[in-house]
């Protein structure tokens, strides 16, 4: 390269030095299964000189090491002290089952394994750090390392695989400099505009997708930040927010639905200022019921690809905030048809979204081949307006197709779900001999109201939304609706499940 040409490595170094330098005072909050633990960024700065040494003194200093672990703050000390070295951290996803765990250890080829006590993942090969009181003293004990490596800042950082509702999970690699210019994004006045007045809490998991690059974000510029710890319920959620008067929440629709039933129920305020949303298209019942609580909604939308939140929207106006919304700096969409040609941004044209950027995947781990992706394929379909603004309609694989025209099953998800009496509601489709598929609707009733299903369709065509063949065939009521791993509506297994109670009714 020109020496002349100024080069700085875009690389975890470089938030670490802020955190040292900067903000030595601020603090980092942890719900551990030990109680709450509360430290300073110098006091987090020194445990991950520490615990760095401990990772030499194992051999593993520079490896990929998986993590499998809630959101706590030791958590926190392996996402800086395994790049700083050199190496990549493999979070794996709590929820998997022990198979995929062993899967995509094998798969990436981790060389330990750091986990929270209550996990119960066996690996007879690999030396296993179980996150005790032990191993705050081995930390503890070692000499903090004094330097590290300036790391190629298109090296790995952090890995993660997809959900893999879809088959095998597939393996993703982000890379100091995309962790950087997407945490850099995210601190963005038009996007989310965190700053050190901040208090934030990443209740989206840290085993999935980094907790959207919150915790890096937060520590670039010194907000305090709040780790929610061990399956935190809405309950432990609403307390931590008052007690450490957090300002910023991330989660998923399903996690700020659970909230605010609880806070309703036990005639509670919420604090917040506001509620980060993604993962899944948040209900504009959920909306509105944060607003009158005085929280603002930013919608967000993201996936394993694009490093998370990759497009934002914090509209006021609340016939607007379901739209996925604007994409954030160094990040780039369209619309293309299965022909590569692409569609107009007119606000109707409706085809699959495609993006590029600093934060998207060049390809799946693993695969060898040297196709470069120019335009990654999101498999969502949307539309775009004029303005930019993204409009998810569906998964490709999700939508119905009726009599040869297509259903949105999230459209009626969410009309369902703003009736008063549902808690929750997930729509598929179902072979049908006449109209190849037809929509069918689970429905979770509200604790303790009742509702017939001639009252929701009564209640959907009221909306005047909806043409009549889009309505539901069937709703049948359920206890509750089976969830994945990153805790969004699993339609493959509803699918799967009404398929084997239509076939045992023939
Ligand atoms: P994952 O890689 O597991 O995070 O899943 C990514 C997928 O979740 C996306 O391709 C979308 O289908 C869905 N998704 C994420 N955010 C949203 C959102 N705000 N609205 C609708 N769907 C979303």
């Amino acid at each position: 390269m020109d020496s002349t040409i100024m080069h700085y490595n875009l690389n975890i170094k470089s938030i670490f030095w802020r955190i040292e330098k900067l903000y030595k005072d601020k603090e980092i909050i942890s719900r551990t299964h030990e109680g709450i633990v509360r430290y300073t960024y110098s006091d987090f700065a020194l445990r991950v000189r520490k615990l760095a040494s401990l990772l030499k003194a194992n051999s593993i200093a520079g490896e990929t090491v998986a993590s499998i672990a809630w959101n706590t703050h030791r958590h926190l000390e392996l996402y800086f002290a395994v790049p700083l070295l050199g190496g990549v951290l493999h979070t794996v996803n709590i929820r998997f089952h022990e198979s995929e765990m062993d899967y995509v250890v094998k798969a990436i080829g981790d060389r330990a394994v750091f986990m929270d006590k209550d996990i119960t993942y066996r690996n007879s090969t690999l030396p296993t750090f179980v996150f005790d009181e032990r191993y705050d003293d081995d930390i503890n004990s070692q000499e903090p390392t004094r330097n590290f490596p300036d790391v190629d800042e298109r090296q790995g950082a952090i890995a993660c695989f997809t959900s893999g509702t879809t088959g095998k999970p597939k393996g993703v690699v982000y890379s100091h400099r995309s962790i950087f210019i997407h945490s850099l994004s995210l601190l963005a006045a038009d996007v989310l505009g965190i700053s050190s007045s901040d208090t934030v809490m990443p209740i989206v998991p840290m085993f999935h997708i980094s907790a959207w690059d919150l915790p890096f974000a937060s520590l670039m510029t010194g907000a305090k930040l709040v780790l929610p710890g061990p399956r935190p319920k809405a309950e432990d959620i609403v307390k931590l927010i008052k007690e450490f008067k957090v300002t910023v929440g991330a989660g998923a629709p399903t996690v700020w639905i659970d909230v605010v039933n609880y806070v309703e129920r036990e005639n509670l305020d919420l604090p917040l200022k506001v509620v980060v949303t993604g993962g899944a298209e948040p209900p504009l019942g959920l909306i509105k019921k944060l607003k009158e609580l005085g929280v603002k909604t930013y919608h967000a939308w993201g996936m394993t690809e694009t490093e998370a939140i990759a497009t934002v929207n914090k509209s006021d106006n609340i016939e607007r905030i379901s739209e996925q919304g604007y994409p954030i700096p160094a990040f780039e969409v369209t619309l293309m048809d299965p022909e590569g040609n692409e569609l107009p941004w007119d606000g109707k044209s409706t085809s699959e979204l495609v993006t590029r950027g600093a934060f998207v995947a060049k390809r799946y781990l693993n695969d060898k081949s040297d196709t470069q992706i120019r335009w990654f394929r999101t498999g969502d379909v949307a539309r775009i307006n004029p303005d930019g603004s993204v409009k998810v309609v569906d998964r490709l694989k999700d939508l119905i197709k009726s009599g040869g025209e297509w259903i949105s099953s999230v459209d009626l998800e969410n009309a369902i779900m703003t009736y008063e009496k549902v808690l929750e509601a997930v729509v598929v489709g179902v072979k049908d001999e006449k109209w190849g598929e037809r929509p069918i609707a689970l429905v979770v009733k509200k604790p303790g109201r009742d509702v017939s299903e001639h009252e929701i369709i009564e209640y959907l065509k009221s909306l005047n939304k909806f043409p009549k063949w889009w309505l539901p065939d069937k709703i049948i009521f359920v206890d509750s609706i089976p969830k994945t791993s990153t805790g969004k509506l699993d339609k493959k297994l509803v699918r799967d499940q009404l398929r084997s109670i239509i076939e045992s009714s023939k």
